[in-house]
């Protein structure tokens, strides 16, 4: 196994890894890396969890600690696009990491705050920016950052930032980079407009791929609750009774879903916190600050909110509400079982998410287990096709329950792989 020594990276960037417990490099990173301090451009196709981030970050702290100038104001010698705050926060307290010991400078801009302290640290110039696209062109229409000292550029979750609408802005951002740089595109996926955006903006790239999405998804002991839609807080309260789940992040469809989970929850006792696209920046940092310090057990996210969060210890993830498309279902899942930990989870599925379901079950090609160490409220899907959800004693030709949305003892202990856990 290669290790983080034979890379060729600067003394102080391997101390610094070693100071974070990283003993070698995931599989992106010893791909990438190589041909990254090449000065090579890169297509990645990686999604987080991966080690991307590093993947990125240690040739370019490299290659501008190991030529060091003067950066004028307003301008920076990197600059990393990324979609969402978070992921814009990670990726800059990631590099202050790693480049602590080269005395390099980075600063990151996003909207939602004021913008007053990131005009200021821009005005002194940076080695490297990390940036969400809204905020940076707002910045770039008032003078405040100019990108002629440009050496590198990394679109980061090209894909999601399609999703969200910010292609345009993206463009208009590459028009005004210089022609001569090292450019670096990292996506989970590669649908055709990824791709063509690919081809315009890199140089014969390098093509990484890492970790099919498959691969990671098997990491993660999946399970299922077929569950009637008005017994969802139940059951989650009662998966949330076993004290040894610690963090767990909770998905929700809509932001006033995740909003009502929260409220179930802090009703029952447990702390919770909600974050999505209506709760400030403050408020999100707030939850999300409490979530890794141990102090709420629940995180309640919308796909959006959620992507890219870096939360190292989550130990569960429940899909409240199954996603609309089957891609974010991995995406979700992926938020355990990072950097080669295992993790599990637990997805709800009432009778009007049978389709979505299957879809999911179609893309990552296995079934998912029924669980049945949770007290059960609901019914097999084949079972549901057409009809009212029925208990399983009715599926086995036992006397059918008028009740359905009785609580149930344990069908079973023994689950698909799961620790035993108290169901009630
Ligand atoms: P990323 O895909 O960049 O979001 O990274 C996912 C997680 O893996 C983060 O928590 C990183 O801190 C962690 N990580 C990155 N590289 C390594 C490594 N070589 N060894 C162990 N953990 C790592």
């Amino acid at each position: 196994m290669i290790d983080f020594k034979s890379l060729n990276l600067h003394a102080s960037i391997l101390e610094a890894l070693e100071k974070k417990g990283y003993t070698s490099p995931t599989p992106i990173q010893a791909q990438a890396i190589p041909h990254l301090l090449e000065n090579k451009d890169l297509l990645g196709i990686a999604q987080t969890g991966t080690g991307k981030t590093a993947a990125f970050s240690l040739p370019i702290i490299n290659r501008l600690g190991s030529n060091k100038i003067k950066v004028k104001p307003a301008r920076m010698r990197t600059l990393i696009l990324t979609p969402t705050r978070e992921l814009a926060s990670q990726i800059d307290e990631n590099i202050k990491s790693y480049s602590k010991g080269l005395k390099l400078s980075s600063t990151v801009i996003f909207g939602g705050v004021s913008p007053r302290p990131q005009i200021m640290a821009m005005s002194k110039g940076v080695d490297i920016l990390v940036a969400t696209p809204g905020r940076l062109l707002d910045l770039m229409g008032d003078g405040h950052i100019l990108f002629e000292q440009l050496e590198v550029f990394v679109l980061d979750e090209a894909d999601r930032m399609l999703d969200m609408g910010f292609i345009r802005d993206i463009k208009k951002v590459i028009a005004k980079l210089p022609k001569v740089r090292q450019t670096l595109l990292f996506s989970a996926t590669m649908p055709n407009d990824i791709a063509d955006l690919a081809n315009s903006l890199l140089k014969e790239p390098v093509r990484v791929e890492v970790t099919p999405e498959s691969t990671t998804v098997e990491k993660i002991d999946q399970k299922l609750c077929l569950v009637d839609r008005t017994n969802k807080p139940l059951l989650l309260k009662s998966i949330l009774q076993d004290k040894t789940i610690q963090s767990v992040l909770v998905f929700t469809r809509t932001k006033h879903g995740a909003n009502r989970v929260v409220k179930h929850l802090e009703d029952a006792g447990i702390g919770a916190a909600a974050i999505h696209g209506n709760k400030s920046q403050g408020a999100r940092e707030r939850a999300l600050d409490l979530f890794k310090r141990g102090k709420i057990r629940a995180l309640v996210a919308t796909d959006i909110a959620a992507r890219g969060i870096d939360i190292s210890n989550i130990t569960h993830v429940v899909n409240y509400d199954l996603p609309n498309d089957p891609k974010s279902y991995v995406h979700r899942i992926g938020r355990t079982a990072r950097a080669g930990r295992e993790g599990v989870a637990i997805s709800f599925c009432d009778e009007t998410e049978l389709k979505l379901l299957k879809d999911i079950e179609k893309t990552i090609k296995m079934k998912i287990d029924v669980d049945t160490t949770q007290p059960y409220h609901g019914a097999e899907p084949h079972l549901a096709k057409k009809q009212p959800l029925r208990n399983p004693n009715e599926a086995k030709g036992n006397k059918p329950k008028h009740n359905q949305n009785r609580r149930r003892k344990p069908l079973n202990k023994k689950a698909s792989g799961a620790a035993p856990r108290k169901s009630n």
